[in-house]
Parts: C-alpha cells; sequence; structure tokens
C-alpha cells in the first residue's frame, strides 16, 4: 500500500471513532434507535476534496433506517435529510456541529469553498491526523466529565 494511502486511512479511521463518540452510539436524527452507520453530509462532493472527508463535522451517525430507508433518509432526500438532522442536533445540544455543517454548506453553494480549495491542493496528512487525534482525545474527557457531574 502506498504511503499516503495508509495515513488517509488512518484519519479515515480516527474520523470513524470520533463519529460514534460523539453521537454516543445514539442515531443522530435523534430518532431513538441505535446509531450504526456513518454518513458523509456532503454526498456527492466529499470524496473529491480532502477538506471534506478529513474533517470529522462533516460526518454524522445514523440508523439503518434514517440513513437509508425513511423519506428523509439523505440518499433519497438529502434537502429533507438537512432539516431532519438540524432538528436532531439541537435536540441533543449539538448547536454548534450544526453551525458548523451549515457555515460549510454555504461555502460550497456560494463558490467560496471551492476558491479556497484550489489554493489548498494538498493536505498535510500529519497535521490532520495530529489534529483528529486532539479532537478524539477532547471528546473522550468530556464524556468522562458526564459521567462524574
Ligand atoms: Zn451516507
Ligand atoms: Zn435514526
Amino acid at each position: 500500500m502506498k504511503r499516503t494511502a495508509y495515513k488517509a486511512q488512518k484519519i479515515d479511521k480516527i474520523c470513524l471513532k470520533i463519529v460514534f463518540l460523539r453521537a454516543q452510539g445514539r442515531c443522530q436524527i435523534m430518532c431513538g434507535r441505535q446509531a450504526t452507520e456513518r454518513h458523509h453530509i456532503f454526498d456527492g462532493k466529499w470524496k473529491s476534496y480532502w477538506q471534506l472527508w478529513t474533517n470529522h463535522h462533516y460526518q454524522v451517525a445514523l440508523c439503518n433506517k434514517c440513513h437509508l430507508i425513511e423519506p428523509f433518509a439523505p440518499h433519497l432526500n438529502n434537502k429533507l435529510f438537512l432539516v431532519k438532522l438540524e432538528d436532531g442536533l439541537k435536540k441533543s445540544q449539538q448547536n454548534g456541529h450544526w453551525m458548523i455543517i451549515k457555515a460549510q454548506h454555504t461555502a460550497l453553494y456560494d463558490g467560496t469553498f471551492l476558491q479556497e480549495a484550489r489554493t489548498t491542493p494538498k493536505p498535510d496528512y500529519n497535521a490532520i491526523y495530529n489534529w483528529l487525534v486532539s479532537e478524539y482525545e477532547e471528546l473522550e474527557e468530556t464524556n468522562w466529565m458526564d459521567l462524574v457531574t
């Protein structure tokens, strides 16, 4: 395996861990079911830009029904899905997470993201990985604090 492919895989793996840790096992639509799957928010675009697939904020944990079957499932109706996701994140006190998704969504469609993406075509995988590790550790600590208080 190529070295960059290995690094990309490590980044993807830690993103996955963060996504499920942050959701505390729940589907982020707050449908009451367990989360079993990860969804990349910017479907159709996320594979083309490292800025999208290396950022855990642009990924959410969902149950299979909300991911693929419900009428608002992102792979069936993405617009409706974003409305449901906003509700779900607000219900679970993750308004800040929603704001990050919303800002990126706006940037993607008003062209500012693409402009910026062109100026930074190559990712620094080491820096990204280190950032993700710190994000993971911070989350772990927060969850621990929840148990104490
Ligand atoms: Zn998906
Ligand atoms: Zn669900």
